[in-house]
């Protein structure tokens, strides 16, 4: 599994992926899209993408990029 970061748990209302957790970890693109498109709309989009970009272990889509967009933003 994963940490979750502290400001995730202090949402006060509740995150788009925890509806469907599974959708942000699943391999296919199509998943990866849908899980990206929905995280457009979430309020933690920066913090959730900076902390995943801190972290190259972590899989699935985090702040609407999947772990191969992180990988190219890195370099
Ligand atoms: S940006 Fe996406 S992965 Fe991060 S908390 Fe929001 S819905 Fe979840």
């Amino acid at each position: 599994m994963y940490d979750v970061p502290s400001f995730l748990d202090d949402a006060a209302a509740p995150l788009p992926c925890r509806a469907d957790p599974e959708l942000f970890f699943a391999e296919d693109k199509t998943s990866r899209e849908d899980a990206a498109r929905i995280c457009q709309g979430c309020p933690f989009r920066g913090p959730c993408a900076a902390y995943a970009l801190e972290r190259p272990q972590l899989r699935g889509v985090w702040g609407g990029l999947s772990r191969w967009r992180r990988s190219q933003l890195r370099g």
